[in-house]
């Protein structure tokens, strides 16, 4: 069967501090593969290992592009680790770092020794749009609002956009830094939002962005505590009959084929009667 020319790839659908840290859900961040353009965003703990069990196999040494949203752990501990396989250990540089650039200068996430590793060191700010491959953009239209330098992207290839709304307390400008999306991914680590202790979004923050934004499909990632255990398919359904929207929690392992968008949301709404492979949780 020939795979599909674009997908992306859940390595870890774990959000904050509890669940990266009891591994209840991974923490592997997202690999996009966009017609032969291959991203990782945000590797926390485990990436690497997550990325090497994966079926199929994620091969790190023919990453293109590695995204860094902002500096938590949960979003950059295995920064360095993907830098080192994508770029042969720093023998032949290759590839394209991007992240802000108090995670490259204040607080390295990626060792500095290894930031010379790659071919290009891009800092991400409000506004900035990088080319990453012919016709492949990543866009950061805004500054999020969760204490340190972070911004959600957006992410296009031709005939297809992709946004992905990542830690944030909310911002009423969200909705239209991330309007026109065919894909809207949202970290979700919180049931309701818009408590100032912990400046991430909740399933009804999710829900406000997903009615305002109207994409093709919405998914609800970086899950914390609270979503655990079925919760946060019970909250993504119920997000869907109320927009229309088709909304689905990711699990762990999720391989989402960008070219059938629709049917791959429905299908992983019927919930798996036997966890089994990277899929299991
Ligand atoms: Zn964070």
């Amino acid at each position: 069967m020939i795979p599909p020319a674009r997908t992306l790839k859940f390595l870890g659908t774990a959000g904050a501090r509890f669940v990266v840290s009891t591994q209840l859900r991974h923490s592997g961040g997202l690999v996009w593969t966009l017609d032969g353009t291959t991203v990782w965003v945000d590797p926390g703990p485990g990436a690497l290992v997550r990325a090497l069990a994966s079926r199929p196999r994620v091969d790190p040494a023919k990453i293109d592009a590695l995204v860094v949203t902002h500096r938590h752990l949960d979003h950059a501990g295995d920064a360095t680790a993907i830098v080192e396989a994508m770029s042969n250990g720093g023998f032949s540089p290759r590839g394209t770092l991007l992240a802000p650039r108090d995670a490259l200068e204040d607080e390295p996430v990626v060792f500095r020794y290894a930031q010379r590793f790659v071919a290009r060191r891009l800092v991400l700010a409000e506004g900035s749009r990088h080319e990453l491959a012919p016709g492949v953009f990543l866009e950061t239209p805004l500054a999020h609002d969760h204490g340190i330098e972070t911004y959600g992207y957006r992410l296009s290839a031709p005939g297809f956009t992709a946004g992905h709304v990542v830690d944030t307390f909310w911002m009423d400008a969200l909705p239209r830094a991330y309007a026109g999306v065919d894909l809207l991914v949202v970290n979700t680590t919180r049931e309701h939002g818009r408590d100032r202790k912990y400046l991430h979004l909740g399933a009804d923050d999710a829900e406000a962005l997903v009615g305002e934004i109207k994409p093709r499909v919405a998914v609800l990632t970086h899950l914390g505590m609270q979503l655990a255990r079925g919760r946060a398919e019970e909250l993504a359904l119920a997000i869907s009959g109320r927009t229309g929207v088709p909304t689905v929690a990711a699990r762990d392992g999720w391989l989402l084929d960008l070219d059938e968008l629709e049917a791959a949301a429905t299908r992983r709404r019927v919930p798996p009667r036997r966890p089994r492979g990277d899929d299991a949780r």
